[in-house]
C-alpha cells in the first residue's frame, strides 16, 4: 500500500503547536503537502520546526499566518493555497483555545473570544474548503472524495464542563456544526467527521498533568490509565482524512482512553 496520503494537499490550522502539530507531521509522513498554519508573529519558530519535519519526511508544504477567526485573513489564505497548489483536499479546523473563568464571573469579552475561535473560525475554514471540494469535484486517482473536512472537538462536546461555559459550548456547536456540514455536504462526496479528543498533554491544559498529583487527579477520570498524546489524535486524523474510512461521515470519533464513558459508574452504579 503507498502511503496514504499521497498527492493531496491538507492545511491544519493552528499547527504550530500541540495536536495540531502532531497531526500537520502525520500528513507529511502519510505523503501530504501540508499547509502549516499559525496565529502570530510569537508562533513563526515553532511553525518553521513542524515545516522542517514535514519535508524530513519527503514531504513539501508551507506556512501561513492567519487569524482562523477573522473572515479575511481565511479568505486570502484559502487565496495562497490556491495560487501555489490550485485546489485543496483536506482541512483539519484544529484551532482553539480556552478563557476559563467561572459563570458568574465570565466576561462578554471571554465568552467571545472562544466562541470567534473554536466555533466561528470552524466554520469559516470549512465553508472555504467545501466550496472548493464542490467546484472541483471527485478526481480521480487523487481520493474517492471530493474533499474532506475534520472538525477538531473534544469530549466537552458531550461532557458538560463547569467554570468553562465557553469551551464548552463552543464544541457543543462544533457536534452540530459538524454533523449539519455531513449532512447538507454528503450528496457532494464531501466527508465532514470531527475528532474528539479526551486529556491530551499539550500546552492548552498543561495545569492539569504538569505535577505528578494533578496528573494522579486527571487519571481518575481516565479508565485507560494514561494521558494522552497529540500522535493519538494525529494517528486518527490521518485515518479520517484517507480513503480508508471512505464510507465515514458525520461522526465523531473520541480519542478519550474512555473519558466519555462515565468512569465515576465504574463501582459506584
Ligand atoms: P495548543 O494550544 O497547543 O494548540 C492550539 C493552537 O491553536 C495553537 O497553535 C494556537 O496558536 C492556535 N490558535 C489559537 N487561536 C488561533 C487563531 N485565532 N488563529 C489561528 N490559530 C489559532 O493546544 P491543543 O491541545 O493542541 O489544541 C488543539 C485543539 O484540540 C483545540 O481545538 C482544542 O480545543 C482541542 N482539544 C484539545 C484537548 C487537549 O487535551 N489538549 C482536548 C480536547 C480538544
Amino acid at each position: 500500500m503507498g502511503k496514504l496520503l499521497n498527492g493531496q494537499i491538507a492545511l491544519v490550522t493552528g499547527s504550530s503547536s500541540g495536536i495540531g502539530a502532531a497531526i500537520a507531521v502525520a500528513f507529511g509522513e502519510a505523503g501530504a503537502t501540508v499547509v502549516v498554519n499559525h496565529h502570530s508573529d510569537k508562533s513563526l519558530k515553532d511553525a518553521e520546526e513542524v515545516l522542517a519535519k514535514i519535508k524530513a519526511a519527503g514531504s513539501d508544504g508551507f506556512i501561513q499566518q492567519c487569524d482562523i477567526s477573522k473572515e479575511d485573513e481565511v479568505k486570502a489564505m484559502y487565496a495562497e493555497i490556491f495560487s501555489r497548489f490550485g485546489t485543496i483536499d483536506i482541512v483539519v479546523a484544529n484551532a482553539g483555545i480556552q478563557q476559563d473563568a467561572s459563570f458568574l464571573d465570565m466576561t462578554l469579552e471571554q465568552w467571545n473570544k472562544v466562541i470567534d475561535t473554536n466555533l466561528t473560525g470552524q466554520f469559516l475554514c470549512a465553508r472555504e474548503a467545501a466550496r472548493e471540494f464542490k467546484r472541483r469535484g471527485v478526481v480521480e486517482g487523487r481520493s474517492k472524495a471530493a474533499g474532506k473536512i475534520i472538525c477538531m472537538s473534544s469530549v466537552h462536546e458531550v461532557i458538560p464542563w463547569a467554570g468553562h461555559v465557553n469551551y464548552a459550548a463552543s464544541k457543543g456547536g462544533v457536534k452540530l456544526l459538524m454533523e449539519s456540514m455531513a449532512q447538507e455536504l454528503a450528496p457532494q462526496r464531501i466527508r465532514v467527521n470531527s475528532l474528539a479528543p479526551g486529556a491530551i498533554k499539550t500546552r492548552i491544559n498543561e495545569d492539569a498533568w504538569d505535577t505528578p498529583e494533578d496528573e494522579k487527579k486527571l487519571l481518575e477520570l481516565i479508565p485507560y490509565g494514561r494521558v494522552g498524546i497529540p500522535e493519538d489524535v494525529a494517528k486518527a486524523a490521518v485515518w479520517l482524512a484517507s480513503d480508508e474510512s471512505d464510507y465515514v461521515t458525520g461522526t465523531t470519533l473520541f480519542v478519550d482512553g474512555g473519558m466519555t464513558l462515565y468512569p465515576g459508574f465504574a463501582d459506584n452504579g
